[in-house]
């Protein structure tokens, strides 16, 4: 009778130190989430303890609606910005807006003395489309535009984009080069906000962060993401480590078709699978926005992007790099991809503060140490009768004690495990680990994901990696052999790079210390 007394102030989360062993991990404090594994689901804080910075703070402040609109009223002057318009004249076509973008890039540079590097990156391409049996095959030069702002370490990089490509395919088709195409949602509001950021960064940051960051305008978006598509693979063929590639695509309308309109809230798409690194950012990006603009919701959805729709964020996440798509509330098909996605129709109040939650986003992760790699929990002892036919182990663990393990994140001062219900939308529970890179976990975790982040010395904190791997479905047995039986829960297709799920692989030594403790 005790015992049950026990367990049910153990399942009210009331007396955690009833819990047992738990209670040493799962110890209220400043950062305590409440209790993981209340059926309420109420505690939930989607900030999960993310902490505000004051210069973060500042630069939202200095976006300006009225530069945004600047902008884009500039991209609209263009006529058609479609991938296959003139790139000789200067005052119509994709190549006067690539070079009008390229010189706002540099005056910003001017004016910070010298802090951003500008530059075209280009490549021709085949692009082919299906008309009826057919496949048209053009070539065309894509090229980005890039403002870069080196922070302390090069070789990590955000890649904030939008495409600043335009098209009438709804109308005149992808490959229609000469009619007016404005192009003001889609995406000429996604490229101003990014050449905001651009602006407000270099004003605001001359000296860079910690990690480095890439502005971005891209092309070809139209045609099937190509812009890109080339940005990631050129960043990985050399040797970059892509901290997130996030895309700007249709944030500016605010009214949908039967007249419904919210200009109080946005989408962000992360993909799958639950513990992927796109979903983490997705969760990073939710967080943040409710400590720097609650009144402006991020809405989550898990998902790679909307039904049969695709985004600039696919070819990062196609590479295994955590990839993100902002993009506005509600959408109106009727002035996408056609001659009356105009200048009148976008609403820069609202595309101002869509570039504040990339702001916070961008200038958060740029702030942090990388997350820690290798993340990866492996069950303690060994669970059963085992060779010698001896019982188990001492430290067999039918699931309550983990050895978690993840490499050095440079700059790091600490570390902080998160833990989330399997049917949590995000974190329920933070717990400061100290400066260590092993401990041990005393929970459940078969039934729970746990993650860790670095903390850096002004408190930015990093994205989380997700742990253990989620189980793989294991391969039919192959005849005289024992196919299947090595199914470890590999990491195939998760994006998350994260590790063991802990099946065999026992660790040498001792456990480690208690993490938290
Ligand atoms: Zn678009």
């Amino acid at each position: 009778m005790l015992l049950n007394l026990r367990v049910a102030a153990c399942l009210g989360g009331v007396l955690l130190s009833a819990c047992g062993a738990s209670a040493t991990i799962a110890r209220p404090g400043s950062n305590s989430l409440g209790p993981v594994g209340s059926s309420s689901g109420r505690n939930i804080d989607e900030a999960a303890g993310l902490t505000r910075d004051p210069n973060i703070a500042a630069a939202l402040a200095d976006v300006d609606a009225a530069h945004i609109r600047h902008t884009d009223s500039m991209l609209v002057s263009f006529g058609t910005r479609n991938t296959f318009s003139d790139t000789v004249s200067q005052t119509r076509g994709i190549g006067a807006a690539r070079r009008w973008i390229h010189s706002e890039f540099e005056r910003y540079s001017r004016d910070c003395g010298g802090c951003l590097r500008v530059e075209y990156n280009a490549k021709v391409q085949e692009i082919r489309r299906a008309q009826g049996r057919d496949t048209i095959v053009r070539s065309a030069n894509i090229v980005d535009v890039l403002a870069w702002l080196p922070g302390r370490d090069t070789s990590h990089v955000i890649v904030m984009s939008g495409h600043y490509d335009s098209c009438v395919c709804s109308a005149g088709g992808s490959f229609d080069s000469t009619s007016t195409a404005p192009g003001a949602d889609d995406d000429g509001s996604g490229s101003s906000a990014v050449v905001e950021l651009a602006r407000v960064f270099s004003k605001r940051f001359p000296k860079g962060l910690s990690s480095s960051i890439i502005f971005v305008t891209v092309a070809s978006e139209e045609q099937g993401l190509n812009g890109a598509r080339q940005l990631a693979e050129w960043l990985h063929q050399n040797g970059y480590k892509v901290v997130a590639g996030m895309t700007d695509d249709i944030v500016g309308n605010v009214t949908a078709e039967d007249g419904y309109t919210d200009s109080t809230s946005m989408r962000i798409f992360a993909a799958d699978p639950d513990n992927s690194s796109s979903r983490e950012l997705g969760r990073y990006v939710w967080g943040l926005d409710k400590i720097y603009m609650p009144n402006f919701d991020v809405l989550p959805v898990w998902r790679l992007d909307r039904i049969g729709r695709g985004g600039d964020h696919e070819p990062y996440v196609t590479l295994g790099d955590p990839g993100l798509r902002f993009t506005e509330r509600v959408e109106n098909y009727n002035r996408q991809h056609l001659p009356t996605d105009d200048f009148a129709h976008v609403n820069f109040g609202y595309v101002a503060n869509v570039a504040r939650v990339n702001a916070m986003t961008v200038a958060s992760l740029a702030s942090a140490p990388p997350t820690p790699a290798n993340a990866r929990a492996t069950r303690q002892g060994r669970a059963g009768i085992d060779p010698t036919g001896a019982t188990a182990t001492p430290t067999s663990s039918g699931g309550q004690a983990w050895t978690l393990s993840w490499d050095a994140s440079p700059g790091a001062t600490s570390y902080e495990l998160l833990i989330r219900r399997t049917t949590s939308p995000t974190w329920e529970r933070v717990i400061p680990v100290g400066n260590v890179t092993r401990c041990t976990l005393k929970r459940q975790l078969d039934d729970e994901w746990a993650g860790i982040r670095a903390v850096g010395p002004s408190g930015a904190r990093s994205m989380a990696a997700s742990m253990p791997a989620p189980n793989a479905p294991r391969p039919a047995p192959t005849p005289g052999g024992r196919g299947g039986a090595g199914g470890r829960g590999g990491a195939a297709g998760t994006g998350a790079g994260t590790g063991a799920a802990g099946r065999g692989a026992q660790p040498a030594g001792p456990p480690p210390a208690l993490c938290g403790a």
